[in-house]
């Protein structure tokens, strides 16, 4: 990489073994079901998140989307986090493509929805309502830290579902990170869920693509919403054999990258005139505040650590900022980073 990048873990490029599966790999045309490297990525996606099938998709919005218009339909409305990627990040889809009216509840520190307010969301049969259909879940959950929410809130919210007889989505783009901050089976976090959607670009490095898995006859569903979408893909065995390396080889080390992130929590911590939560800082995503008395603006300190120290980090708001660890920066770059916005704050 030629920059020091914190800004996401989009940013990671693919391995070198990637690359070398993805000369090697055999291909055909996916929409004709023919290529061998998406059917086999589709199959061992779903056998890892306990499901009976799985769908190769362009990205998690289109995982995410595909999923909530296969279970929801015009009229229909799903209860979601207020400060949820689905609502907040992909471009209002359910709504502007499906018709499907978002029901935002506020989340609390470990974005979680308050169980009570999601059963008294959920609406009667009456002609001036719209109905509610689906339940929207996310894990680890990116606008808190990404933290990692353990499986006993997602088994209440399947009670809740069941009462109404409603269906339940995980975005599950960090579900890995999840599974390896909790120390469980990714299969663990997705008992609960019809249907989930994942990524293996981020953390996994993949260049392109997430898995939307669920039941065969959901999949079946999907399969014909992702054509409608322009998401079949023809000879897509070239990016589903980097999928498969970060399905089989990725996702054991998350555990050195949300030990990084714990690194630049506790370092910024020390900073004077920052301000963040240590605590919830369980997987591979830090936000933190620049404090009232602090000289600098988040914009100011992007401009500052670019320039001077090759170190990319996002600006979230006017004093918010965000690092997040991946497999392309270490030790050796956290250390860059501290040692950047130490300098730079103390020097005003
Ligand atoms: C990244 C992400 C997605 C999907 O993003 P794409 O860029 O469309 O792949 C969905 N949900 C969460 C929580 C994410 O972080």
């Amino acid at each position: 990489m030629d920059r020091i990048d914190f800004r996401s873990d989009t940013v990671t490029w693919p391995t070198p073994a990637m690359r070398e599966a993805m000369k090697q790999a055999l291909l055909g045309d996916d929409v004709y079901g023919e290529d061998p490297t998406v059917n086999l990525l589709e199959k061992e996606a779903a056998g890892r998140v306990g499901k009976e099938a799985g769908l190769f998709v362009a990205s998690g919005t289109m995982g995410n989307l595909a999923g909530i218009l296969s279970h929801a339909h015009r009229g229909d409305e799903t209860i979601c986090a207020a400060d949820g990627h689905v609502l907040q990040w992909e471009a209002g889809g359910m709504a502007t493509i499906g018709g499907i009216v978002p029901r935002p509840l506020p989340t609390d520190r470990q974005g979680r929805m308050d169980l009570d307010q999601v059963e008294a969301a959920v609406r009667g049969d009456d002609p001036h309502l719209p109905r509610s259909r689906l339940i929207l879940v996310e894990n680890s959950f990116g606008a808190r830290n990404g933290f990692p929410v353990p499986p006993d809130y997602f088994d209440a919210i399947r009670a809740i579902a069941d009462r109404h007889g409603m269906a339940v989505h995980l975005d599950g783009a960090r579900l890995f990170n999840a599974a390896a901050a909790l120390g469980l089976e990714p299969a663990d976090l997705t008992r609960s869920v019809d249907s989930v959607t994942f990524c293996l670009s981020k953390g996994l490095c993949a260049p392109v693509g997430s898995v939307l898995c669920g039941s065969k006859e959901f999949i079946h569903q999907a399969r014909r919403v992702r054509k409608s979408l322009g998401g079949g893909m023809r000879q897509a065995g070239v990016l589903a054999a980097a999928g498969l390396i970060s399905l089989n080889e990725m996702t054991g080390r998350l555990g050195e990258d949300h030990a990084n992130a714990r690194r630049i929590a506790l370092g910024l911590a020390k900073i004077q005139g920052i301000d963040l939560e240590t605590e919830n800082i369980r997987t591979n995503i830090v936000y933190f505040a620049l404090e009232p008395a602090c000289p600098l603006s988040a914009a100011d300190l992007v401009e500052r650590l670019q320039r001077d120290f090759g170190v990319w980090l996002g600006a979230e708001g006017p004093r918010s900022l965000r690092a997040c660890t991946h497999y392309w920066v270490g030790q050796k770059e956290v250390d860059r980073l501290l040692q950047g916005i130490k300098s730079l704050l103390q020097a005003g």
